[in-house]
């Protein structure tokens, strides 16, 4: 679609110099690209005995993201992970980037190739083929529509349904963090001559919390970990928070749960955040979307064999909880020993 960009309402861009701009700084094919930009359309080649595994998200600015507390590149990188992170969680690995763009009359050439660098940068470590595309003027903001293609060996995606009574629940790295981070980042700015409560939180804590938001590391090599050797019976990355992806995982195994909110895995940041305001750092865990972290469950067989392996690949794993029967529902032990069911809202109740 070339005719809506280069109106006379938007001589800032030129559409087709823009996509020659961004095929020469990103168009670097991997080997199974056999047309990528540039024509009408991409063609790949695609091995017998694999699954293709396909994911496409779209980005509303005002909506998803802000441009006064997120540069473009911080933008691209967050989109980019998010995708990333939904292959990760199918254990696939992650091939081919489509990306669909939507540029506002102010947009800038710098903030579209700066959008690229956010994205590239999130992709470049998992060799992810930029494609295609497509581009169009926007009478609103941004649009950004990302689509990522990979693959799965044959038989080995990680799905939502499979998790069975008596396995062993995980989750990757910490959670609450993006969540923290991205409370300070909307927290007015201190005012001067005045101890502000931001002072209470160190400027490293900060940092790391504002980066967890705006940079998210997809655990791509973990769910490939765990679906190449057997060991998630089902996964799912967390975007919306635990309590509520954690139920998608109950609802489509048809399975309840025992979660234990002591065992949660939180970040010397997190906890020093949650301690500047007063708050319960469980709660942030609980509810805090994109830590892109992946949640998982293992059969209790493999429990010694996966921390073992988990250990000597550096991986970072939790055990936080136990698959029970459906009619157990959801329920968490607090760190203070309360049992209670979790609803979306009920963790107030627990303190
Ligand atoms: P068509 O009109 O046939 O859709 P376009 O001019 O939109 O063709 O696109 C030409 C080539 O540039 C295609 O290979 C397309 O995938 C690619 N392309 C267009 N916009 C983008 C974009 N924003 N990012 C990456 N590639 C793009
Ligand atoms: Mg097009």
């Amino acid at each position: 679609m070339a005719s809506m960009v280069h109106t006379k309402a938007r001589p800032t861009i030129h559409e087709f110099a823009l996509i020659r701009a961004l095929h020469r700084r990103h168009g670097r094919r991997p080997p199974s690209v056999i047309q990528g930009i540039g024509d009408d359309a991409a063609v790949v080649t695609s091995g017998a005995d694999q699954w293709t595994v396909l994911t496409t998200d779209l980005l509303t600015e005002g909506i998803h993201f802000d441009l006064r507390t997120a540069t473009m590149a911080d933008i691209g990188f967050r989109a980019a992970a998010a995708n990333l992170s939904d292959i990760a969680a199918m254990g696939g690995i992650p091939q081919y980037l489509l990306i669909a763009l939507a540029i506002p009359r102010t947009g800038t050439q710098h903030q579209v190739l700066q959008l690229y660098r956010g994205m590239m940068a999130a992709c470049r470590p998992h060799k992810v083929g930029l494609i295609g595309g497509d581009t169009s003027a926007s009478s609103g903001g941004w649009f950004l529509s990302i689509t990522l293609i990979g693959m799965a060996p044959h038989r080995r995606a990680l799905f939502r349904s499979g998790a069975r009574i008596g396995d062993l629940l995980y989750v990757t790295g910490t959670i609450g963090d993006a969540l923290a981070g991205l409370r300070l980042l909307n927290e007015p700015p201190p005012r001067v001559n005045r101890p502000t409560r931001n002072s209470v939180l160190s400027t490293r804590h900060r940092r790391f919390l504002i980066r967890r938001h705006l940079r998210p590391t997809a655990r791509v090599a973990e769910g490939q970990w765990l679906s190449t050797h057997r060991f998630g019976t089902s996964a799912i990355d967390i975007s919306d928070g635990l309590s509520g992806d954690l139920r998608h995982i109950c609802e489509e195994s048809h399975v309840g749960v025992d979660l234990d909110l002591g065992a949660l895995p939180l970040s010397p940041a997190c906890r020093a955040y949650a301690a500047s305001r007063k708050l319960d750092p469980v709660g942030l865990a609980l509810t805090g979307g994109e830590d892109y972290e992946l949640l998982f469950t293992v059969s209790p067989r493999q429990r010694i064999q996966l921390e073992r392996a988990a250990l000597k690949q550096g991986f970072s794993l939790t055990r936080i909880g136990e698959i029970h029967p459906f009619r157990f529902g959801i329920q968490a032990v607090s760190p203070h020993g309360l049992r209670q069911r979790l609803t979306h809202t009920s963790y107030e109740h627990f303190s």
